[in-house]
This record gives C-alpha cells, sequence and structure tokens, in this order.
C-alpha cells in the first residue's frame, strides 16, 4: 500500500485518489464589513448590488460551466444606513430577505448558492437553510491572544467564543458547512491544533463539517499586515498533516491552489493529505486578485502527472444531497444538477480513478 493510499481516499471517492473542486461564480451583494481584520483587502463600504447585477453574475457563471454560486460578503452589513436605505427602497425587510431573493434567483438560473457572509445566529441560519445548498465561514484560529495582534484587533467578530457558536449553531440547524483555518496571522503551533480540535468536537456532535480549508495568509498592500511575511511551504504542509491527524476522516481537506502557485507546493500539500481544490472561478479571485486560478483543464493534467484524478464536484458534497440536510427547495434542485455532473458535467471526472499514485510523500 502506498503512503497516499495510507492517508487516506476522499471520503465520497472510496479509495481512489481522487482530487475534487467546484466550477464555482462568485457574487459579491457589498464589500462592505463593519470590522477590520489587519490582513484583509477586501473591505471597503459600497452599496448594495441589485437582483439586476446578480442575475448578470449568474448568467455568466452558467454561461461558464459553473454549478455554484460563492455569495460572500463582509460582516455586519446591516449596521450601514446607507444599505439599510436601499434594502428598505427595494421591499427587503432586511439583508437576509435580500439573500434569500439572491439564492432564489441563482437557483432559477441553474446554480447552487453557497453562503459566506461571517458570524450567524442560529435563527439567521434558518431563515437562508431554506435557500442555500450549503454555506461556510472561516474559524481562521481559536487564538484569543490574536484579538490584541493586527490580525484581530479591530475585528471583535473574529473573537474564537463568536466562531466557534456560528459553527455550532450552524449544526443545530443542520446546514453543510466549510469551514477552515487561516494559517500565518500569528498563530502558534498550539492554536492551530486546538483550533482543529475544536472543529473535530462540532463535527462529532453534529456531522456537519464538510471541508476544512487550510488557507496561507496572504499580505497585501496598504494592510496592517503588508510587511508580514506568509507561511512557507513546510508550515503549511505540517498544517495539512496535523489537519488530518486531527479530523474525523470524512471532514475533507481543501487547500485553494491559486494560493500554492508552485505545482511543487501543491504536489507535497496533497500528499499530506488535501484533497478538495474548493471553488475554482472562471474570474479573479476577489480576496486575492492577484492570484488567479489555473483551468481545471491544467490542474487535472498537472494531477494526472502524479496519479490523481480530478473529479467535479458541487457545493454540497454526496452524503449531503439527502432530504435530513437540504431544504425541500432547495433538495430538487440539487438531484438535478448532481445527475448533471455525474453524467459528465466537465468530462473530467470521467477520467479513470482507482490511479496507482506514482509520488511518493516528501
Ligand atoms: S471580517 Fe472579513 S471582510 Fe471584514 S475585515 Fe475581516 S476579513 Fe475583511
Amino acid at each position: 500500500m502506498t503512503a497516499n493510499i495510507q492517508l487516506g481516499g476522499h471520503p465520497d471517492l472510496g479509495e481512489s485518489v481522487g482530487v475534487t473542486y467546484s466550477r464555482s461564480i462568485t457574487f459579491i451583494p457589498t464589500y462592505s464589513c463593519v470590522f477590520a481584520c489587519g490582513y484583509c483587502a477586501f473591505a471597503r463600504p459600497t452599496p448594495l448590488a441589485g437582483l439586476e447585477e446578480a442575475a448578470a453574475c449568474f448568467i455568466r457563471g452558467v454561461q461558464a460551466g459553473c454549478h455554484e454560486v460563492l455569495i460572500m460578503s463582509g460582516e455586519g452589513v446591516m449596521a450601514f444606513p446607507s444599505i439599510r436605505q436601499q434594502l428598505t427602497q427595494w421591499g427587503f425587510q432586511d439583508y437576509n430577505d435580500y439573500l434569500s431573493a439572491v439564492c432564489r434567483l441563482a437557483l432559477d438560473h441553474g446554480l447552487l448558492p453557497h453562503i459566506n457572509i461571517g458570524n450567524q445566529s442560529e435563527l439567521d441560519f434558518r431563515r437562508l437553510r431554506p435557500f442555500c445548498a450549503s454555506m461556510g465561514m472561516m474559524l481562521e484560529t481559536t487564538s484569543v491572544a490574536l484579538m490584541r495582534h493586527p490580525a484581530h484587533r479591530h475585528a471583535p467578530g473574529k473573537h474564537p467564543q463568536a466562531r466557534l457558536a456560528t459553527l455550532a449553531a450552524a449544526g443545530r440547524v443542520r446546514v453543510p458547512f466549510t469551514t477552515g483555518l487561516l494559517v500565518g496571522i500569528g498563530e502558534t503551533w498550539a492554536d492551530r491544533q486546538a483550533a482543529l480540535s475544536a472543529v473535530a468536537t462540532l463535527h462529532r456532535q453534529y456531522g456537519h463539517i464538510q471541508e476544512v480549508i487550510i488557507q496561507p495568509f496572504t499580505p497585501h498592500p496598504r494592510t496592517a499586515m503588508a510587511a508580514y511575511p506568509g507561511p512557507d511551504l513546510s508550515t503549511l504542509v505540517k498544517t495539512v498533516r496535523m489537519a488530518r491527524d486531527t479530523l474525523p476522516p470524512d471532514v475533507v481537506i481543501q487547500i485553494p491552489p491559486n494560493l500554492t502557485p508552485s505545482a511543487e507546493a501543491r504536489r507535497q500539500l496533497l500528499l499530506a493529505g488535501a484533497r478538495d481544490f474548493g471553488g475554482i472561478s472562471p474570474e479573479p479571485d476577489h480576496i486575492n486578485p492577484d492570484e488567479p486560478w489555473l483551468s481545471p483543464e491544467h490542474y487535472a493534467a498537472e494531477l494526472a502527472e502524479w496519479g490523481f484524478v480530478l473529479h467535479l464536484r458541487l457545493p454540497v458534497y454526496p452524503r449531503f444531497q439527502t432530504p435530513q440536510w437540504l431544504s425541500p427547495t432547495v433538495y430538487p434542485y440539487v438531484c438535478a444538477k448532481s445527475a448533471t455532473v455525474t453524467n459528465g458535467g466537465n468530462g473530467l471526472q470521467e477520467q479513470a480513478s482507482g490511479v496507482v499514485p506514482r509520488s511518493q510523500p516528501g
């Protein structure tokens, strides 16, 4: 048995050495956020995008072969008076009411909505779940010390208690969920272990964590942490190994391939146990605009060199594609989409699986 197989296959692909990704476009309702994380190049006050703008994005996504739309914004959107005014003018009760309409529009256009808008209460989840396939929020870290560090000094919503409460609320409401660690923002190895252990505990309780992203901190110009170095490859490899050792086997480890720009880095992270590339968009990454994705075909060819097979997936993993995990509104859309993907949505997943890996862990 090869070392790769010992690290485990993908839980939804049996023991083949498959790596999954989602063909996804991103819709940003607004870049406004009440917080100011020291590494953030995303947040800035902008008006809310109208439904026509959303529809135009969805049409671009469908034309580019996407199955998912990631709907993403900063936190505390309702704190902005101009946005509250816009919502009232458009006849929405609040931001979640607007998001529900955006999700319904996405479903009508043929995209499955995945929402990532930061901390949410149980009531928020109950209101949004009927219209989305899955949701996500980066835990980032469970380090309280970072609340006094440039990373989170001006972001009270990044307090670990608030993040863990959100993860638990998602579990109680049975929302298929993605979370992750942001690596290199000042946390220690003990912090990384504690954050992974906290996710593992919540997943054992609720069973709702689909995947955990191991995302490297990337310094951006004109941010408080512009001069901080990003984590080196050995740190990321060790974190992926730690994640694989800590998390239950049905939780997939994701690495964003555009943030590990060297092919060798991607190979090492896969050999350490990562099995998912996340959303690959035909448009630029809104969080890291200087780090473009390569095409799925490029990644597929690269993976084949190493004995892995790239498989297309939906934002909701196969074991969550049930009426227990999805609302009566979303379930039929997911079933229809699942049939499309299984029948060759992009052709990549039809390549031979179960290939014996040629590479060995470094
Ligand atoms: S909460 Fe998110 S959007 Fe807001 S400042 Fe922090 S990283 Fe940026």
